[in-house]
């Protein structure tokens, strides 16, 4: 664990002043580091019969394709609006200041469907809730979640409230 966090590298003042970006691209570069996140994230759900790994733009997609892979899950991408070619569903959600929205192919998700949404960083948790009831508005049953980076302060475990949610780093 000591070498994963290692190679998580702080930014402050990005993208904005006041905020303490977290940039997974040093982890990316290990690959025996890399590698050993991925298992840390999937392992608890490796006996959960997850069918369908649901990622959120952007560095979601660098976690949740291969977290895919190790559960056997089929992949789906859940992008910003504008993003995805095909027949969408979509959910909006509230901001700081505003509304952002998120898409998902309507087709990616059926009944039946136990689905896993992987995320870098759960900070405030708005993003992975948005994320829950787009599964859920496609019939998807949602398992868990599982990030690398947790921000405790931020306390987005509240939101996710009844949820299974796994984290591999924690900051407080
Ligand atoms: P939230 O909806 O507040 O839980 O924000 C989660 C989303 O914003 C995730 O997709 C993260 O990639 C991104 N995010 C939020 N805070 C940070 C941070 N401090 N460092 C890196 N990414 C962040």
């Amino acid at each position: 664990m000591e070498a994963i966090a290692r190679r998580i590298r702080d930014v402050p003042d990005f993208p904005k002043p006041g905020v303490v970006f977290k940039d997974i691209t040093p982890l990316l570069l290990d690959a025996s580091a890399f590698r050993r996140a991925v298992e840390l994230m999937t392992a608890p759900f490796q006996g959960s019969r997850v069918t369908r790994v649901v990622s959120i733009e952007s560095r979601g997609f660098l976690l949740g394709a291969p977290v895919a892979l190790a559960l056997r899950a089929g992949l789906v991408p859940i992008r910003k609006p504008g993003k995805l070619p095909a027949e969408r569903g979509r959910v909006e959600y509230a901001l700081e200041y505003g509304t952002d929205a998120l898409e998902m192919h309507r087709d990616a998700l059926g009944s039946g469907d136990r689905v896993l949404i992987v995320d870098d960083v759960l900070a405030t948790g708005g993003t992975a809730e948005a994320a829950a009831k787009l599964v859920r508005a496609h019939s998807g049953e949602v398992v868990g979640f599982t990030f690398l980076i947790e921000l405790d302060f931020l306390k987005g475990r509240e939101r996710l409230r009844g949820e299974r949610v796994e984290a591999l780093l924690h900051y407080a």
